[in-house]
């Protein structure tokens, strides 16, 4: 007979979870707040929800690129259905270094293998590529799950301050934390999220770029160094998407780099779960260690991947015809973005809000003393944004741009109550 099942004080060994375990959110905070902004406006509230970070058109339905669901219906069933090499099928992986780096050189240093988007690829570089206990380096604004993927794989995360006073990237920051981490640990993995970086909006630029690789170069001598590139908005910028693979080519050699690719913004895939995780690695052996190693971490932990949308992508990214018709749609969805880019950073001038510099892109972030405080107080007025350190992330991906005074409205009486 089954025993009954208790959870009751008399239970000697109940709290079962581990110790760390017992006290962890399940939920994310911005799915939290999102939550909340639908629940109110499901009773009836006039509410501004600029918390996720999906794009949306200006009728708050998800934007998607048409062209994708033909490519799924290209893809025969019996294929699609079963399972995936654990390191993804090859057409999809040379489909993917020939997105990041077409016919170059570089293409040739790729070991790439398949990951449930670029989550996988963060994780599995955490991974492969620190000890246990040791620490990756981020800039101080940061996408909030790089934390839980470092605590999760009992690693932890350090950050270099991300602005200088004149709000330029600080690459001297970079340069003297990086060179902490290699006294202390004798290694880094530096995760850099650029262009569009989420939550600040700021892409590298041309002077960023040569300053940082000059930097990086320096620090290549003195340590091992793995810098992981994470392109989750690369095709939403406004310049060269793959500028990133232009200044640090000279690294290869020295350093080894990862791409974190994503099929979720790129393709609006948001839920098919493809990305991957390629390393540049100069020497033919190394290439093989560290694909391999990166193989053995997929079958450890999320096994293979989703078979159906890898085909779907690649084939998106292989038939020419297709190719250009999701140029085209996804073109479209930067327009929107552009549009409502530049409405913010007008409507943002005018109000005398202080941002990054900002030129497109899913996310902005406005400085904020008590930014706690200040999303707080726009939540009372029905408009939702997320807080984070120091500043309050405006998701312009999915507010209309009709909201957009509005939001902006909120935003500079929220900083007037709380401090600035
Ligand atoms: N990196 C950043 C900065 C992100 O904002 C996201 C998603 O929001 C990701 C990586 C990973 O997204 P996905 O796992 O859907 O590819």
């Amino acid at each position: 007979m089954l025993r009954r099942l208790s959870v009751s004080a008399t239970d000697p060994f109940a709290r079962r979870l581990i110790e760390g375990r017992g006290d962890q959110r399940g939920d994310d905070p911005i799915f939290a707040l999102n939550a909340e902004a639908v629940r109110r406006r499901e009773a009836g509230e006039d509410i501004v929800n600029s918390t996720l970070g999906t794009l949306l058109d200006d009728e708050g339905r998800l934007a998607t690129i048409p062209a994708v669901a033909e490519a799924y219906r290209r893809v025969p069933i019996e294929r699609g259905a079963g399972y995936a090499p654990i390191a993804g099928p090859r057409v999809f992986l040379e489909a993917v270094i020939e997105d990041l780096f077409g016919r170059s050189e570089l293409a040739r240093s790729a070991a790439a293998v398949a990951t449930p988007g670029g989550t996988g690829a963060l994780a599995l570089a955490v991974n492969c590529f620190l000890e246990a206990g040791q620490s990756l380096l981020t800039s101080s604004y940061f996408w909030s799950p790089y934390q839980t993927i470092a605590e999760q794989s009992g690693r932890g995360l350090e950050t270099f301050a991300m602005f200088t006073r004149g709000g330029r990237f600080d690459v001297d920051a970079l340069g003297s934390a990086l060179e902490r981490a290699g006294r202390s640990q004798g290694r880094s993995l530096l995760f850099l999220n650029t262009p569009c970086h989420n939550p600040t909006g700021y892409s590298l630029d041309e002077h960023d770029w040569r300053a940082l690789s000059g930097v990086l170069g320096a620090v290549a001598e003195r340590q091992r160094l793995t810098v992981l590139v994470d392109l989750a908005y690369a095709r939403y910028c406004a310049g060269d998407p793959r500028a990133w693979a232009r200044h640090l080519e000279p690294l290869i050699g020295q350093a080894t780099l990862l791409a974190a690719w994503s099929a979720s913004k790129a393709f609006t895939q948001y839920g098919a779960r493809v990305g991957a995780c390629v390393a540049l690695e100069a020497e033919a052996d190394e290439r093989e260690r560290v694909r391999a190693a990166m193989g053995a971490y997929c079958r450890g932990s999320w096994s293979n991947c989703n078979h159906l949308g890898m085909l779907a992508v690649s084939e998106c990214l292989r038939d020419s015809e297709l190719a250009l018709r999701v140029e085209r749609e996804r073109a479209e969805l930067r327009g929107l973005l552009a549009d409502r880019a530049l409405s913010f950073t007008r409507l943002a001038a005018l109000a005398g809000l202080v941002h990054p510099r900002y030129e497109g892109g899913f996310f902005v972030t406005v400085f904020a003393a008590d930014s706690g405080r200040a999303a707080e107080h726009m939540r009372a007025r029905g408009v939702f944004v997320v807080p984070v350190p120091g500043a309050v992330r405006v998701a312009i991906c999915s507010t209309p741009a009709r909201s957009l005074p509005r939001l902006v409205e909120a935003l500079r009486d929220a900083l007037r109550a709380t401090g600035g």
